[in-house]
């Protein structure tokens, strides 16, 4: 479903990803770990095309985003292949980034109607199963500004779903909540990873959800994969000492 060969990125010089080769298949639960600053959301913004790599290729469900022409020069894949890419791919981001002037509904039936094309009542339909689901039915016509950070997290999941994505990315979704919503949100995502076919990718801080619901464990450190594994055994008996000290740190 995602590929990164040799992706490079760099700001400026500064070389944030370094020759990065990683695969993820269909319906897999991958979670990237490691230090602030090692490249993690650079990661997400690549494959949401908000970035452009530097060198190398990203393919997404068998399609490259770019290519290098002969002469080493990044060639973007054409934008109604791009439009398509990005509307494979949904994002929950730390801060949920809901519309703050359209209530809940229609912060979810927005992009299908404008997006996929769907009609309204279907919209409006699936909308409402999708509220159902992350136990917010009664709040259909709230504003996101009368919603706790975890019923506004609940909705922005709801509305990543609502665009029926191949692959979900997960940016830090706890972070800016507080520390008693935390579990019911995770629970939620560990509910959707399970009775959905979704890729994920997720970068988070919370090393018990990781542990719980990841297929696999990346080890990210200054822009590399420094060890790759099933969590019981990077969780457990990581090999690099670098893994070992992270761990030490934030457990
Ligand atoms: P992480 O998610 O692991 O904390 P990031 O991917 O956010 O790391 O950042 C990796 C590095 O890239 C950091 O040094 C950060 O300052 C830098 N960086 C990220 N985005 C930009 C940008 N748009 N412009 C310049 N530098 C950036």
């Amino acid at each position: 479903m995602i590929r990164f060969d040799g992706v490079g990125k760099k700001f400026g010089d500064n070389e944030v990803l370094k020759e990065l080769d990683f695969s993820i298949a269909p319906g897999e639960f991958v979670t990237l770990i490691g230090p602030s600053g090692s490249g993690k959301t650079t990661i997400l913004r690549l494959l949401m095309t908000l970035e452009k790599v530097t060198t190398g290729t990203i393919t997404v469900a068998g399609k490259p985003l770019s290519h290098m022409d002969k002469g080493g020069k990044l060639v973007p894949a054409d934008e109604a292949h791009l439009r398509l890419a990005r509307r494979n791919i949904g994002m929950v981001f730390q801060q949920f980034n809901l519309f703050p002037n359209m209530n809940v509904l229609r912060n979810i039936t927005e992009a299908p109607i404008r997006t996929l094309g769907k009609s309204r009542a279907e919209a409006e339909t699936r909308a409402g199963e999708l509220l159902e689901m992350v136990g917010l039915s009664e709040k259909i016509t709230a504003r996101p500004t009368q919603l706790s950070g975890g019923q506004q997290q609940r909705v922005a999941i709801a509305r990543a779903l609502a665009m029926e994505p191949d692959v979900l990315l997960l940016d830090e979704v706890t972070s800016a909540l507080d520390p008693e919503l935390v579990t019911g949100v995770l629970h939620l995502l560990k509910d959707i990873a399970r009775t959905t076919d979704i890729t994920f990718l997720c970068v988070t801080h919370e090393m018990q959800f990781a542990r719980n619901v990841s297929d696999r464990v990346m080890m990210f450190d200054s822009g590399r994969v420094i060890e790759d594994a099933v969590p019981e055994k990077l969780f457990t008996a990581p090999e690099q000492e670098r893994t070992k000290s992270f761990l030490h740190a934030v457990l």
